[in-house]
């Protein structure tokens, strides 16, 4: 099966946003053994929309397209698809009845051209929007299969996740054997160590395959294989999962997908263990990574942010003499970041204390790089571990990979 993406928008011709539809999209085709040969932008035009649907029914089974969906002029992709096909367009009876709800709801009548987003097109299957109004649409015409899909992503994802990928399943891929994934999730570790450290193995492997992403400092690796059953492909996805777990021991935190935080707070959970954290470059992030997860109330006791060498003094008692002179290692230090974690596990009474404090940039300070980061872990009744990061990147990068790697060695 051979896909082409066509994502719909003059927004992305002119810059203005960025094709992530295109590449969420591209993930998930991948994931389900569609290979995709083409990913197409168009703008908001009739005619040139058209020719790019004429294209890819040329090159592609299946079209899969992103925007256009809504009320206004500029949202084409319906019309476009219906003439292209030479079909007509109708009002979808449950979108419709969910769009007058919405306006009723709110007290606002609603204008004709609202209605435009819960046209169907002829012959073809509306798809329900969760998260929107405008319905989208699967329809098939002389062996090409197209989807059209919103192009906001919180309406996207979830139309493709519930409808569309459904959709695909019963009526284009019945032939297809299903294929069965599995995530594993490294962090520590950056995407092109851990790539290098499995490239024998990734050169190697034909069935299940292994695909690596990064994001957030953290990395994804997906493996994936085809089997008749789910039982035969969980056998050879545990069995390369150990392969791979054995050639990076120390890294791999999860074989699912979660963030790193969770992890952390189940296992802080768990154990009925405290933490509270003291941080100087990330702002506030570690606490905030950790409190967006649901029961994190339970484990982490709170922290302050010790941005200025007064406040480290003031609220964390960092003395002076660490801080300024010059003998002093400075507020980027190891010797620093000791003090921060061990004294706010004191104050706060907690069975960890965690600290950052580093150069985020742009600029240097202290003379210190751009990237060098400590970071501190005090657990009660042991001895304090402090590491030196050297993270390359721009000021959210190094805050968020601060984070990470503090979490990642909080887990080891
Ligand atoms: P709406 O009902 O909001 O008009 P629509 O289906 O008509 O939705 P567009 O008008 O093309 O979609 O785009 C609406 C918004 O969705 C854009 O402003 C942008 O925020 C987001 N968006 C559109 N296309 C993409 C894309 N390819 N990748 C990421 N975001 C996108
Ligand atoms: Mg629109």
């Amino acid at each position: 099966m051979k896909a082409e993406i066509i994502a719909v928008g003059t927004e992305l011709l002119l810059g203005q946003i960025v094709n992530t539809n295109a590449q969420y999209l591209s993930r998930e085709l991948a994931g389900m053994g569609i290979d995709v040969y083409y990913q197409t932008v168009v703008g908001d035009n009739l005619g040139r929309l058209k020719e790019a649907l004429r294209l890819s029914s040329q090159r592609a089974d299946i079209v899969i397209l992103s925007g256009g969906l809504g009320p206004t002029q500029d949202d084409l992709t319906k019309d476009a698809v219906a003439e292209y096909i030479g079909t007509e367009l109708h009002y979808d009876r449950m979108a419709m009845d969910k769009l007058e709800r919405f306006f009723q709801d709110r007290g606002t009548p609603m204008t004709e051209n609202n209605k435009r987003q819960a046209l169907a097109i002829g012959g073809g299957t509306p798809l329900s929007n969760e998260t929107g109004l405008a319905v989208g649409n699967a329809v098939s015409h002389e062996g090409t299969h197209f989807i059209l899909l919103p192009g906001p992503p919180k309406e996207l994802k979830p139309m493709f996740e519930n409808e569309a990928k459904p959709w695909l399943l019963q009526h284009v891929l019945t032939d297809e054997v299903p294929i069965y994934s599995k995530m594993l999730k490294f962090a520590g570790i950056g995407e092109s160590a851990l790539d290098d450290r499995l490239s024998d193995l990734i050169t190697a492997q034909i069935d299940p395959t292994i695909a690596l992403y990064a994001k957030d400092g953290e990395v994804t690796v997906r493996i994936s294989t085809k089997a008749s059953s789910e039982t035969k492909a969980m056998e050879k996805l545990d069995q390369l999962q150990a392969v791979i777990q054995s050639m990076v021991p120390e890294h791999m935190y999860a074989d699912r997908d979660v963030p790193i935080e969770q992890v952390i707070v189940d296992m802080m959970a768990d154990r009925s263990w405290t933490v509270s954290a003291a941080e100087s470059c990330t702002g506030g992030l570690v606490m905030e990574t950790l409190t967006s997860i649901p029961g994190s109330a339970s484990m982490l006791l709170g922290g302050v942010v010790c941005y200025t060498n007064e406040i480290k003094q003031k609220l964390v008692h960092v003395p002076n003499s660490l801080l300024e002179g010059s003998e002093a290692p400075g507020a980027v230090s190891a010797e620093v970041a000791q003090v921060l974690c061990e004294q706010i596990r004191m104050v706060a009474d907690s069975d960890f204390g965690l600290s950052v404090t580093g150069v985020a940039g742009p600029g240097y300070a202290e003379r210190k790089p751009v990237g060098l980061v400590y970071v501190g872990i005090a657990e009660r009744g042991k001895s304090t571990e402090v590491h030196e990061l050297n993270i390359k990147g721009n000021r959210e990068t190094i805050r968020i990979r601060a984070t990470k790697a503090l979490l990642y060695r909080l887990w080891r």
